[in-house]
């Protein structure tokens, strides 16, 4: 997100390295990805984040997510307090055990996924909503541990499982034990598939790596937000290695759609009733919620 500072008295756009001015402007108005144009932030707060002039998506946190698709904004948090035991003992330009403490601080959450579950539609479902400002929404064994389960309960209740794809991939600092994420995830949906109950997948800004790799591309329906970076490898590996230029929008949501990588793109203004007539397509009408 590119963000500029405004002095409000002088009205120039140079930003000012500090000053008192510049610390109370911060943050009013940022600069469109999409269409380049300046928006003032209180007017994303009433589109759900997507620019009134171009449609752009912005990223939205986790907790977002699971606001704007749970009935109310209510849910209930699952496994809230599981945390990497770093098995590793990893340490790259700091220790994994330090990075994982900041980004905790941080975020206020232990890892990069919230799994919750509540009704959505007067439906009960889970829904796990991954983080991506958490060490870049990587999987490690805590956020496969806490999907796996959030499924196998989904499994246990017959309820329906949503996942909101947000990750680089896998989390290099907990090397294989992260890389395993991806067939004990997939091994559990093999398990909600067997029982005939509903997984969709949400892929949203960025879905990349082992994520893409595995249970984000294993949904009975796989469903995009708009110009959302979906793939494997990045666009500059793949030219690399192939020696070629991608074609424009390579990798984006519309494209993949495009060529039956993906379901449909579904913006987000729309996600709930989308997802609430796919669930009703599956599993028959929902049972009026206690
Ligand atoms: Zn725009």
């Amino acid at each position: 997100m590119a963000w500029f500072k405004r002095d409000s008295d002088s009205g120039t756009k140079q930003p000012s390295p500090e000053g008192e001015r510049t610390v109370r402007t911060e943050g009013l108005w940022l600069k469109c990805e999409g269409c380049r144009q300046i928006i003032w932030k209180k007017d994303l707060d009433q589109t759900n984040n997507v620019c009134g002039k171009c449609g752009h998506h912005f990223r939205i946190d986790a907790r977002a997510r699971l606001a704007l698709l749970f009935d109310s904004g209510v849910y209930q948090e699952h496994d809230k307090e599981l945390t990497s035991s770093d098995p590793l003992q990893f340490v790259d330009q700091k220790a994994y055990r330090d990075r994982l403490k900041a980004t905790q601080t941080a975020t206020s959450l232990k890892d990069a996924l919230i799994s919750a579950s509540g009704t959505l539609a007067g439906r009960k479902v889970r829904i796990c909503a991954m983080e991506s400002k958490f060490i870049g929404g990587s999987m490690g064994s805590v956020v496969g541990e806490k999907i796996t389960r959030a499924i196998e309960l989904g499994v246990k209740h017959r309820e329906p499982v949503i996942i909101i794809s947000a990750s680089g991939g896998a989390r290099m600092q907990e090397g294989a034990i992260s890389l395993m994420q991806m067939a004990k995830i997939s091994a559990a949906l093999m398990k909600l598939d067997e029982a005939k109950i509903p997984f969709i997948s949400v892929l949203t800004d960025p879905t990349t790596g082992g994520v893409t790799a595995s249970f984000a591309m294993l949904g009975d329906v796989n469903i995009a937000e708009p110009g959302a970076l979906i793939g494997f490898a990045g666009p500059r590996v793949i030219e690399q290695t192939i020696r070629q230029k991608l074609p424009e929008g390579f990798q984006r949501s519309e494209f993949l759609v495009k060529h039956g990588m993906l379901d449909a793109v579904v913006p987000r203004a729309e996600m709930k009733q989308w997802i609430a007539t796919a669930l009703e397509f599956f599993a028959g009408p929902a049972e009026q919620a206690a």
